[in-house]
């Protein structure tokens, strides 16, 4: 086990919802530190560049116009395993089958709309982190 950075969006439903204080607040109490945070609009290409590991899946171009169709909060969250402690704080991509307590069973509307993203792995969350925040952003 080791001290970890992964990379968290808190998606456009999330900030509709209100729920940015909430959010923070479940990554904290569950041992994450947000070591940078910021909230941006991401345009198309930003988008498609971000998940162009799933440029072949049918719900990609959706999944685009989701993730653009307003502001996003990226944060880094700093902690022991964090790039799974993150997951099991956001609970299954699918909040019909996520685990009670977790953001996206508590908070998302369906598989597209699940409110949080989590890096997946080391090289993942290395280039996710990478592709919005700059060293000297990161505290
Ligand atoms: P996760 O975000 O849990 O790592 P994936 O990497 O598989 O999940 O998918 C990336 C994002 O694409 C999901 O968080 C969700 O917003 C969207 N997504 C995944 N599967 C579907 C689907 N079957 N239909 C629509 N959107 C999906
Ligand atoms: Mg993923």
């Amino acid at each position: 086990m080791a001290t970890e950075r992964t990379l968290s969006i808190i998606k456009p439903d999330g900030v509709e919802k209100g729920i940015i204080g909430e959010v923070f607040n479940r990554f904290e109490k569950g041992g994450l530190r947000i070591a940078a945070t910021k909230m941006i609009k991401m345009d198309q290409a930003k988008a498609e560049g971000f998940y162009a590991v799933h440029k072949e899946r049918p719900f990609f171009n959706s999944l685009v116009k989701f993730m653009t169709r307003g502001p996003v909060v990226v944060s880094v969250l700093e902690g022991e395993s964090a790039i799974q402690r993150n997951r099991e704080i956001m609970g299954a991509t699918n909040p019909a089958e996520a685990a009670a307590g977790t953001i996206r069973k508590d908070f998302a509307s369906n598989i597209e709309e699940n409110t949080v993203h989590g890096s997946d792995a080391p090289e993942t969350a290395k280039f996710e982190i990478s592709y919005f925040f700059k060293d000297s952003e990161i505290f």
